[in-house]
């Protein structure tokens, strides 16, 4: 195998036995990692898993490849100590975002030769053109099925593949997908081997820990399911002002545009609803508007669902206005609407249809 790997490579592909090896050539205790000389590679942890908890995927930092290298180990036990299942999904989906992102700036033979020291699937190269695409690669069928079993689209459905003489055949797309997908259920895997149950973090990091997991609490609710369909009386103040500029035929900045489409969204409108609500403003174009609530949706290209941006960047921006008694606890517009639901008896369901009959 030809693969000559780099720092770089080791610090982009966490999965590689090569960066687990290097890591173990450091002879590094975990304990140890809170100490001053560390500090770069613990905030480098530390950053990490803040950023997996706001959905932010952080181009891997190649001018300091081995405290990326460190720290991903570092902030992976940090993961694992949490105990949240919340988190470990959350990390685990990022990383792996991450690492496709990476993978899809690889010519086609590198992302090949990394799937194979990666996973030690038998992928082959087989460079067969169909009438509408080429697909490069060839892999086992039972390796494909284990990596794409959390795959819910429609396209990575065997029905929806080439499938022949017991092989899937992929574009270089789907291989550096797949390959995300096998490290995510790697790291999720481990987290439920029984040697795991009674890992402990060393005391020296308990206090990054509490602190991460305060950061995730808070987060985490933003997450709960919300009653389908938007409540008007439970709107936050920066959400109605919105509102009524956009009513007014005002034209909205792009956070504002952002702000309401999110928030909307995350309350349970449907595309179509929310395109209603633009249809005054003064540059409406719906092909745009709608490319861009899908997307904000998370109905096409990445397919995650944005939030709406939290109070301190709104105020930011200019757009947190009329604050009122529910606003200072809130932190987030979507922490407002749902304890504002919550005063209001919860009637939340038949509220959003009732909203749209009077048409507010
Ligand atoms: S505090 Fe938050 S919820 Fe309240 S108006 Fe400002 S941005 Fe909106």
């Amino acid at each position: 195998m030809s693969l000559m790997l780099t720092k770089e490579d080791l610090a982009k592909y966490p999965f590689l036995k090569q960066s687990a090896a290097y890591i173990e050539s450091m002879q590094l205790n975990l304990g140890d990692l809170a100490a001053e000389e560390y500090s770069g590679i613990l905030s480098k942890a530390l950053m990490r898993i803040r950023d997996s908890i706001d959905r932010k995927i952080r181009p891997v930092d190649l001018s300091d490849p081995e405290s990326e290298i460190i720290s991903y180990p570092l902030s992976l036990a940090l993961v694992y100590g949490s105990k949240s299942n919340w988190l470990l999904n959350r990390f685990a989906s990022i990383e792996a975002k991450r690492v496709e992102e990476e993978l899809r700036k690889e010519p086609g033979d590198r992302i090949l030769e990394i799937a194979k020291f990666g996973f030690s699937w038998e992928i082959e190269r087989v460079d067969l053109k169909l009438e509408y695409e080429e697909l490069p690669f060839s892999i086992p069928l039972q390796s494909y099925l284990e990596a794409a079993t959390n795959f819910n689209d429609a396209h990575w459905k065997l029905i929806n593949r080439y499938v022949k003489g017991g092989s899937v055949f992929l574009n270089s797309g789907s291989l550096a997908r797949l390959i995300s997908e096998g490290f995510k259920s790697k790291i999720i895997r481990r987290a439920s081997e029984r040697e795991m149950h009674n890992f402990r973090i060393p005391d020296t990091l308990a206090p990054h820990m509490d602190e991460i997991l305060r950061y995730a609490q808070e987060n985490m609710q933003f997450d709960e399911e919300l009653p389908q369909g938007l409540v008007s009386d439970a709107r936050p103040p920066c959400i109605v002002a919105i509102m009524e500029d956009v009513k007014a035929g005002k034209s909205l900045s792009h956070m504002a545009r952002f702000a309401l489409t999110t928030f909307m969204v995350n309350v349970g409108e449907s595309v179509d609803e929310v395109l209603k609500l633009f249809g005054n403003v003064a540059d409406f174009d719906e092909g745009k508007a709608r490319y861009q609530i899908e997307h904000i949706a998370g109905m096409i290209g990445s397919r995650t669902k944005y939030k709406p941006p939290k109070c301190d960047v709104l105020r930011s921006f200019g757009l947190c206005v009329g604050m009122d008694q529910f606003c200072k606890k809130a932190k987030h517009p979507l922490n407002y609407y749902r304890t504002k639901l919550k005063i209001l008896g919860g009637s939340g369901g038949q509220t959003g249809a009732r909203d749209r009959k009077k048409g507010v």
